[in-house]
């Protein structure tokens, strides 16, 4: 396990024993994915090894989403959001909106996601992209769940159904990529910030620019395994022990102790998905 200098707790040392022992959390791996079908135990294996003890398995279709919550019922460490992403929304069957609250109602599923707006790959019209997106966010309504949110290239119209919709509700901005303009937008819908493997390229000055400036009480940490490896290993599969170079960035980028970083994202965590 990977030690460190001995987290006290200050002030909420009720959540957080004193312990040698720093958690990390990964809030977004596919585990389902072909990608860990050689390698899936080992890959939790050695997340626990150095420290990621809670993996968050994201569900992006129906299938997928059921795939999550049998492997949150196979591992203490794992649980499962279920949701449709919006590339798999076209051909949805009817009655897909009850078999997602029927998954919801599963043990160990924490959220409803991952959904959203995709205009990068668009799968599916906008239109119907925006129409299960609205129903999945008032479902996670219903069932007071947080939501997960996917946007890629789709920034403007995330905003206006987020503001409209999802204003009040807890949600993450998963693998969040742009600047603090979008970030504060972001903040103030009321939703947390999941950073990934990219605020560990040496290039990336405006996630950099937010990791520094996002309040410590709004961040999370994410792999999105198996895509989006970060430094040094970009280009590759991703893994969930990745998450700790993600840690690692933000706590050099924050000026911060790497416990100290771990017990905030933890405690994010615990509090958001009442892990
Ligand atoms: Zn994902």
């Amino acid at each position: 396990m990977l030690t460190g200098v001995r987290y006290s707790g200050h002030g909420h040392g009720t959540m957080h024993p004193v312990t040698d022992t720093i958690h990390l959390i990964d809030t977004h791996a596919h585990l389902g994915s072909a990608a860990f079908d050689a390698d899936r135990a080992e890959a939790i294996a050695r997340a626990t090894a150095v420290g990621v003890t809670r993996i968050i398995e994201i569900g992006y279709d129906l299938a997928s989403s059921r795939a999550a919550v049998e492997l949150a019922a196979q591992h203490p460490e794992i649980y499962a959001v279920v949701g449709v992403q919006p590339n798999h929304v076209a051909g949805l069957p009817s009655g897909w909106l009850d078999q997602v609250r029927e998954l919801a109602a599963q043990p160990k599923v924490v959220a409803i996601g991952e959904i959203g707006l995709d205009y990068y790959w668009n799968a599916a019209p906008a239109e119907l992209q925006e129409t299960c997106f609205r129903a999945q966010l008032h479902l996670a309504r219903e069932l007071a769940l947080p939501v997960v949110i996917h946007s890629r290239d789709a920034r403007d119209d995330t905003v206006r159904v987020l503001r409209d919709a999802a204003r009040g509700q807890p949600g993450i901005m998963h693998s969040f990529s742009g600047d603090w303009e979008y970030a504060r937008v972001c903040l103030d819908i009321g939703f947390h910030l999941s950073f990934s493997g990219p605020v560990t390229f040496p290039k990336a000055a405006d996630l950099h620019d937010v990791a520094r400036r996002a309040p410590l009480d709004r961040i999370l940490t994410e792999t999105d395994s198996p895509y989006l490896a970060p430094h040094p290993f970009r280009g590759r599969r991703n893994e969930p022990a990745h998450v700790r170079l993600i840690v690692e960035r933000i706590a050099l980028l924050r000026d911060l102790p790497l416990n100290d970083l771990a017990a905030a994202v933890w405690r994010n965590a615990e509090l958001l998905l009442r892990l």
